[in-house]
């Protein structure tokens, strides 16, 4: 049983609007000055950080059970009366400081973030804001309810994922058209909420007076530090340096699978023809082992796993009635993070426990921070997790405490490290893709157009694999990318995070114990200075150069080759 969510020992859990209410008077009603604003801020964090708190551990007690009642009752009583009510008490807030005009030191990035917020909002949005949602929601809903029937049996489209890992060509092939046939069946009615989608948000971007929606995406994600250029610029080094890299990885694999082509069915199953890895076969296996690895790479990341494992704060095993996937949340005011996955066995299970670790290491080391300072962007807060994924690696194998003999880690890191390669071309497409859309915006609204675009972009990124035959299925494929439709142009991230992630892990074969010390160091600074400058702490660069992204294939495909030599 799980005492995270309905700990009784945390009071505010139970508070109802009436009881904050009066917190938020106090602060708007005080008059703000250079002498008493720091004292002002962290009063108002304290109370931020007890709302968040309230909605994480409101939203993990649903996820934990997703059949007890009196946690959805409790979480959607939070969500309809006092969340809006926060937010717009906090709005005040904002604006009060901004209209201050005083800076406290060391607020500089914090109160360039709200400026930025304050000037994109328009009253006039808000209703085509919640339409934007609801569009997203019909998008989800057309893509929940594709099924297949698969021997016999009815399934969804993911349910199938375990079938393209199987050694039957043949059964994989049939799966793969089945699954492609059902989301083909959707392209209609896929392009009409495309272009609901398009309109929505060119009418979003006009009224906040900017001149396409990439514009308005730009300033809602807070990217100060890089520009479209940089993207373009990102795009070119990827297709000159990774493309070819993937297209070796690519031959390699259909040498070792001993086919003429390789096919889209051929990309999941072990290129070895090797039984898949078994790392672990109980959650307390898999929670002991994870500790020795992150004590090995080092002790206070230890120490704060031990604390997460004695305070109750993972819930790692699949079962009934549990919410699916995998996130680490934070809980601001006890300052701990939680982790919550669904275990059953699996090498992604490892995998996906040391990201959540990093994770969860992000929000111990900036605990000590300010409200203002936890929301950390995206483009640093998965270089904690990334990088976590690559400094644990060395410990996989059972001679250092890990999963596996010395031939199934070398399996495990190889599959690893290829993914990554193969990831930015992919990645490159979905944003050159968005790029595209939004600075031809009439053009897009015709979806023939947005095959053609989707189609050129595979071509010049994604060569290796034999889609003849299959062509409506490739031009199609932007259908399918969700965050297309749903979270537009938050996708770079990735890219940039995994760029600067292999700097760290190139910075610990140097010396490993001063590379965790930057890393430690670099989360603590939470949102406190600018993107560039946490890549830096870091001991990395925020850059978009080839000279970089040629340094890190190096060194993925040298470490390939190396651990290439443990497999039989
Ligand atoms: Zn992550």
């Amino acid at each position: 049983m799980h005492s995270t969510s309905n700990d009784k020992s945390i009071e505010f859990l139970e508070w109802k609007w009436p009881q904050i209410e009066p917190l938020f008077k106090v602060l708007s009603q005080r008059s703000l000055s250079d002498s008493n604003i720091v004292e002002w801020l962290h009063e108002w964090s304290d109370l931020s950080k007890i709302l968040d708190e309230s909605y994480w551990r409101l939203y993990d007690a649903t996820a934990i059970d997703t059949n007890d009642h009196e946690a959805e009752e409790n979480f959607n009583q939070f969500l309809d009366q006092i969340r809006p009510r926060a937010k717009t008490a906090e709005q005040k807030l904002k604006e009060k400081l901004l209209n201050s005009g005083i800076t406290p030191d060391g607020y500089e990035v914090p109160l360039r973030d709200m400026r930025a917020q304050a000037d994109l909002f328009r009253e006039v949005n808000l209703p085509l804001l919640s339409e934007d949602k609801k569009l997203v929601v019909g998008y989800d809903k057309i893509i929940g309810a594709q099924t297949v029937l698969w021997e016999g049996e009815q399934v969804s489209l993911p349910q199938l994922l375990p079938v393209y890992q199987q050694p039957d060509r043949e059964r994989r092939e049939n799966a793969w058209r089945l699954a492609a046939k059902r989301q083909l069946a959707d392209r209609e009615l896929l392009n009409d909420q495309w272009v609901k989608f398009l309109k929505l948000r060119q009418k979003i971007a006009t009224n906040a007076d900017l001149p396409d929606y990439r514009a308005y995406r730009w300033r809602e994600l807070l990217r100060f530090d890089y520009t479209p250029e940089d993207c373009y610029q990102f795009h070119q080094a990827i297709a000159k340096v990774i493309v070819p890299a993937a297209e070796s990885i690519y031959e390699k694999r259909r040498q070792r699978l001993g086919v003429k082509t390789l096919r889209p069915w051929d990309l999941d199953v072990d290129p070895f023809g090797k039984r898949a890895l078994k790392p672990f076969s109980t959650t307390e296996e898999l929670e002991n082992k994870t500790a020795q690895i992150f004590r090995q790479v080092d002790s206070q990341l230890g120490d704060y796993f031990e604390i997460m494992r004695t305070e109750d704060l993972l819930d790692l095993e699949n079962r009934v009635n549990k919410a699916p996937g995998g996130f680490c949340s934070q809980y601001m005011s006890s300052k701990q993070p939680f982790i919550f996955m669904n275990a059953v066995g699996i090498h992604d299970d490892v995998q996906t426990l040391l990201h959540e670790g990093g994770h969860a290491f992000h929000v111990f080391e900036c605990s000590h921070l300010p409200y203002f300072f936890l929301d950390v962007p995206f483009e640093f807060a998965e270089v904690a997790s990334m990088s976590m994924e690559l400094l644990a690696s060395p410990y996989l194998a059972d001679d250092r405490g890990g999963f596996y003999s010395l031939e199934d880690a070398a399996r495990a890191r190889i599959q690893f490290l290829e993914s990554m390669l193969l990831f930015w071309p992919y990645m490159a497409v979905v944003d050159a893709f968005q790029q595209w859309v939004y600075e031809n915006q009439q053009a897009a609204l015709d979806t023939g157009n947005c095959d053609n675009r989707w189609e050129q972009l595979w071509e010049l990124f994604m060569p290796g694999v034999n889609w003849s035959g299959l062509e409506e299925e490739r031009r199609t494929g932007w259908q399918r990318k969700q965050h297309i439709f749903t979270d537009p142009f938050y996708y770079v991230e990735y890219g940039l995070a995994q760029l600067g992630a292999v700097q760290i892990w190139r910075n610990s074969f140097r010396d490993q114990a001063d590379t965790v010390r930057d890393y430690r160091q670099a989360l603590s600074l939470g949102t406190s200075v600018t993107l560039p400058q946490l890549y830096s702490a870091a001991g990395a660069k925020f850059t978009f150069d080839e000279i970089t992204l040629r340094q890190a294939a190096d060194l993925i495909m040298e470490n390939i080759s190396k651990m290439g030599l443990d497999i039989g």
